[in-house]
C-alpha cells in the first residue's frame, strides 16, 4: 500500500482530476500544495516550489517542458500522473483492489471505452468508466461500489505512469498527433506502449497497425499474458475479427485453434451506422477491441453482443444530424486529426462527400490524408485560421476537387456560411447519396469554444437549412 502520511506533494494543474487528487491526498495525511497559473487559490506561486516537495502529481495539460516538470526532472523529484496516483491508491479500496481494463490510441478511445463499459454492465459488473470522461480515476479506484474500471488513457497520462499493471490493455492505433507535446512519433508511440507494461492477462493490438503489434512485442508483461490482435479480416488464431458480418473470437475461446466463437454481428452496431445504414469500418475495429478487453475479464460472448447492442454513442462522432434535399449532414467534429478524418471519410462511397474541414493544424501535414481519401471528395469547404497546410495538400493531391474557402474573419458566422456553401456544392449538379461531412482533421479552438461547440454549430446550421430559415 502507498504510504502518503507526511509526504510532501505538489499537485500541478487543478482541473477536475487535480482537485480529486488533492482531496484523496489530504485525506491520507499528505502535505499538499497546489500549482496552477490560472487558478487564484493555488497556493504555490512559482515552479521553484518543486524544490520543497517529495513528489509532483501532474495533470495531462502540462507538457514535460513545463517549468514545474522540467524543474522536477532537474531536481530528481518523481512525477506521477493522476493515473499513477490512482494505481498506487487502489489497495485502499475496501475489499481489495479492482482490476483495470484500459484503452489508449490516437483515435477511438472514448468510443471503445464506452463500448467496453456497456459490455461489462450487460454482464452484470459494477463498472466505472474513467479517464477523459466520467469520474476522476483516483476516486473510482478506491470506490467499494466499483468492481472493475474501464479506463481511457491518453499518451500524456501514460508518459508519467510507471507502476500500473492492467488486467488487459489495448492500443487501438498510433498516428502522428500531439507531437509538439511528445517531441517525436517514436516518443509518442513509446508512451502509448506503457499501457502493456506488466499486463496480466492480455495485450490487445490492431493487426492492421504494425506499430501497435511492435509495442506488444517490446512489452514486459506478466507471464502467461496473451497477445491478441483485432482485425476486420477473417481472424487467425490469437485474433478477433470478422467472418462476413459476424464478429468472432479466436483470441480467447477455449477451442480457438480449431473454432471461432461468435460474439455478435455488425448489425448489433446499427446505432453507429452512417446515413446509408452501413457501419463505418473504424467502429467495427473499436467494437472488436472492446470485446477483446471484456473477454480478457471473463465476460461471456453473448454478453458482448448485449453490451454492443445497448451502447449509446457519444455526440459529434460521425452522427447523422439531418437530411436536406436528399443531402445527409454528418457531424464528426471529434475528428480532430488527420488519422480520424481519414477513418471518417473512408465510411462514405467515392465521390460522395462535401468535406467541411480545417481549424488548428497543430503542426500537422495533410498530404497522406488527402492522397488516401481524394477519391471520396466531391468538393471541400475550408474553414479555420490555419488553413495553408490543408489547402496545399488539396492542391497537390486533389487538384480536380473544387475547394471553397470561408473567410476566416467570419468567426461567429463561419459555420452557417460553411454549411450554406456546402449545401450548394452538394446539390449542384444534382446527384444522389451526397453527404456533407464535418470531419475537420484539426482542433477547433481557433474559431470555436471546443469540438462540441463546433459540432453543435454545424448541426444548428444544417437544421436551419432544413427549416428553410
Ligand atoms: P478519442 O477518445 O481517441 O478521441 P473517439 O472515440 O472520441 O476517440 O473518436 C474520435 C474520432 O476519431 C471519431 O470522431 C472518428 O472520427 C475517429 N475514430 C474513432 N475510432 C477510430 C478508429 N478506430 N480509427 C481511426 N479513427 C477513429
Amino acid at each position: 500500500m502507498q504510504q502518503l502520511e507526511g509526504l510532501r506533494v505538489l499537485v500541478a494543474g487543478l482541473g477536475v482530476s487535480g482537485r480529486a487528487a488533492v482531496q484523496v491526498l489530504t485525506e491520507r495525511g499528505a502535505h499538499v500544495r497546489t500549482y496552477d497559473e490560472k487558478v487564484p487559490e493555488a497556493d504555490a506561486r512559482t515552479p521553484d516550489e518543486v524544490g520543497t516537495v517529495d513528489v509532483v502529481v501532474t495533470s495531462p495539460g502540462l507538457a514535460p517542458a513545463h517549468p514545474v516538470l522540467a524543474r522536477a526532472a532537474a531536481a530528481g523529484v518523481p512525477v506521477w500522473s493522476e493515473v499513477e496516483l490512482a494505481w498506487r491508491l487502489r489497495a485502499d479500496r475496501p475489499g481489495g483492489p479492482a482490476p483495470w481494463l484500459a484503452v489508449t490510441g490516437t483515435n477511438g478511445k472514448t468510443t471503445t471505452v464506452g463500448m467496453l463499459t456497456s459490455i461489462l454492465a450487460a454482464a452484470g459488473h459494477r463498472v466505472a468508466q474513467v479517464g477523459n470522461v466520467g469520474d476522476p480515476v483516483v476516486l473510482a479506484a478506491i470506490d467499494p461500489s466499483v468492481d472493475v474500471l474501464a479506463v481511457e488513457l491518453s499518451s500524456y497520462q501514460l508518459h508519467f505512469t510507471s507502476s500500473m499493471s492492467v488486467q488487459a490493455g489495448a492500443v487501438l492505433n498510433v498516428a502522428p498527433d500531439h507531437l509538439d507535446w511528445h517531441g517525436s512519433l517514436e516518443a509518442y508511440a513509446r508512451d502509448k506502449g506503457r499501457i502493456y507494461h506488466q499486463a496480466q492477462r492480455a495485450c490487445v493490438y490492431n493487426a492492421a497497425d504494425a506499430r501497435t503489434e511492435q509495442l506488444v512485442r517490446e512489452a514486459d508483461v506478466v507471464d502467461g499474458a496473451l497477445a491478441v490482435g483485432f482485425t476486420r479480416a477473417v481472424p487467425g488464431v490469437g485474433q478477433l475479427g470478422l467472418v462476413e458480418d459476424v464478429l468472432v473470437d479466436r483470441g480467447f475461446a477455449r477451442l480457438r485453434h480449431t473454432h471461432a466463437a461468435e460474439l455478435g454481428t455488425v448489425g448489433d452496431l446499427v446505432a453507429l451506422a452512417g446515413p446509408d445504414g452501413s457501419v463505418p469500418p473504424h467502429v467495427v475495429e473499436n467494437a472488436l477491441a472492446a470485446a477483446a478487453l471484456a473477454l480478457a475479464h471473463g465476460v461471456e460472448p453473448a454478453q458482448v453482443r448485449d453490451g454492443l447492442r445497448s451502447f449509446v454513442p457519444g455526440g459529434h462522432r460521425i452522427a447523422t444530424v439531418v437530411q436536406v434535399d436528399g443531402v445527409s449532414y454528418v457531424d464528426d467534429s471529434k475528428a480532430t486529426n488527420g488519422h480520424a478524418a481519414a477513418a471518417s471519410l473512408a465510411a462514405f462511397p467515392p465521390g460522395s462527400v462535401v468535406w467541411v474541414a480545417g481549424g488548428l493544424a497543430k503542426g500537422a501535414t495533410f498530404d497522406e490524408l488527402v492522397e488516401a481519401r481524394a477519391d471520396r471528395l466531391r468538393a471541400v469547404v475550408l474553414i479555420g485560421v490555419d488553413r495553408a497546410p490543408l489547402r496545399d495538400a488539396l492542391a497537390r493531391h486533389a487538384p480536380q476537387v473544387p475547394v471553397i474557402e470561408v473567410d476566416d474573419s467570419e468567426t461567429g458566422q463561419v459555420m452557417s456560411t460553411a454549411v450554406r456553401r456546402a449545401h450548394r456544392l452538394a446539390v449542384e449538379p444534382a446527384a444522389g447519396g451526397v453527404t456533407v461531412l464535418l470531419a475537420p482533421a484539426c482542433a477547433s479552438m481557433d474559431q470555436f469554444a471546443s469540438y462540441a461547440d463546433r459540432g453543435e454549430q454545424f448541426a444548428a446550421a444544417a437544421r436551419a437549412l432544413a427549416d428553410g430559415s
